[in-house]
């Protein structure tokens, strides 16, 4: 139907980017990525009106968003004809707009696209040799200044090295270290150099990238304080098996990953050292408080933890230990625990305790002949305690306790 478009409109259309990358992968990928060789913005909002998508646009860039019903995203970009000026005064050349367009991208796996006009609907170009690296498992980047025009691009190139096990080029590999020696993270933006740190916590092996990033010398140029030591790698092993177990949960509630990351990447630091590390990358003041009140807690909920585990605490007691946590912070807390039964036991409130609800409500209390105030919350509170301690179920058990 796009191709359609875009013949209607006498433009070229493509699909290009991760789509294409992924879809000769044979990984599925929903995030379409279109480029027009004419005015996307025309495109997008003739091909929105034939899918019913709300289209939003972006007058300055010429780019488009298309959102479709199903909440499906399709974005839209245009190619404008460009005049390339070689060094050494050779003469102007125009280069095909689509080629410009790619030339831009980071890597040649992420420079292939496909034509959906017809009647070359399916022709694969490839400017850039991306099919050969796709094949061989390279990451490579298009030109040598690639990463001093971008550094995020080297946390790029070591994101997706791990996500499909490929591996960086040699001369990549290169310029990465050549990068590194001319500082050239130091000039970066804390928020862009967070932004790509976050990605990749997200994304797969996470602890491989930071590895990868540390031995690269990456990490102790955006600040010294994150050049994590071999000691905190098990902790961070971990942390990377508890989120992955928490994502096979299906849970409706997502943690800001990188946050459980970065709360492993800072244990045993001080409160200084911490917002040093904060300030460098700076977090939004949310994220920040987030952080700060977590560590906080870290300490006491631990030591309410042990106490519990030795004296065989009621699962209403664990409740009431773990409930003020943030995600983040449970998560955090359940892989620096040691002690099988009581990472247990948060795996337990997580997948349960969290959840449980009572059948009184406010209302029922108020037909006691109670007002609303302190004694209100404190029924409330016994019996939500009953409930998670099992000792009522149903409605009227709950109700019977709560008159008690
Ligand atoms: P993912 O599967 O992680 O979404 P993607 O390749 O689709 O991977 P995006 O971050 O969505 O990545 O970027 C879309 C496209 O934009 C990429 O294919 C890439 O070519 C290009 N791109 C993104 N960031 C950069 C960058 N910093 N420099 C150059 N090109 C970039």
């Amino acid at each position: 139907l796009a191709g359609q478009t875009g013949q209607e409109l006498g433009v070229e259309v493509y699909a290009v980017g991760g789509f294409v990358r992924d879809m000769l992968l044979g990984i599925p990928n929903d995030d379409i990525d279109l480029v027009v060789e004419g005015d996307g913005i025309v495109f997008a909002q003739n091909l929105g009106h034939k899918l019913a998508a709300r289209v939003r646009s972006h007058l300055k860039f010429r780019t488009a968003v298309l959102i479709l019903p199903s909440g499906q995203k399709i974005d839209v970009a245009t190619a404008r004809l460009e005049y390339y000026e070689y060094p050494a005064a050779l003469p102007i050349v125009e280069l095909s707009s689509l080629k410009m367009d790619l030339y831009r991208r980071d890597f040649s796996i992420n420079t292939l696209a496909i034509h959906l006009c017809p009647p070359h609907f399916g022709r694969l170009v490839d400017f850039f040799g991306g099919q050969q690296d796709l094949k061989d498992g390279v990451i490579r980047v298009l030109h040598s200044l690639s990463f001093v025009e971008d550094p995020t691009r080297i946390i790029r190139a070591i994101r997706f090295e791990q996500r499909f096990q490929f591996k960086i080029g040699s001369q990549t590999e290169r310029l990465i270290k050549n990068a590194v020696r001319l500082n050239i993270f130091q000039k970066l933006s804390g928020a862009r150099i967070r932004h790509e740190l976050r990605l990749l916590a997200e994304d797969s092996a996470p602890l491989d990238a930071l590895i990868r990033m540390r031995d690269l010398g990456l990490l102790q140029e955006i600040h010294p304080l994150l050049h994590f030591p071999q000691t905190k790698e098990a902790l961070l092993e971990e942390i990377e098996k508890i989120i992955t177990w928490y994502k096979l949960l299906f849970r409706e509630e997502s943690p800001d990953i990188w946050i459980v990351y970065f709360l492993g990447l800072v244990s045993g630091f001080d409160t200084h050292q911490v917002q040093a590390l904060t300030s460098r990358l700076k977090f939004p003041p949310k994220r920040t408080d987030l952080v700060e009140s977590t560590r906080r807690q870290l300490r006491y909920v631990a030591m309410q933890l042990a106490q519990w585990g030795k004296n065989e605490g009621s699962l209403a007691d664990l409740y009431e230990i773990l409930s003020p946590l943030s995600l983040e912070g449970l998560l955090y807390t359940m892989a620096k625990q040691r002690k099988l039964e009581l990472k247990k036991a948060i795996s337990h409130y997580l997948t349960h305790l969290q959840d449980v609800g009572i059948l009184v409500t406010g209302s029922d209390i108020k037909e006691m002949g109670l007002e609303p105030g302190p004694q209100f919350a404190n029924i409330l509170r016994a019996v939500k305690r009953a409930v998670l301690n099992a000792e009522v179920r149903t409605r009227e058990e709950q109700l019977k306790y709560a008159k008690r």
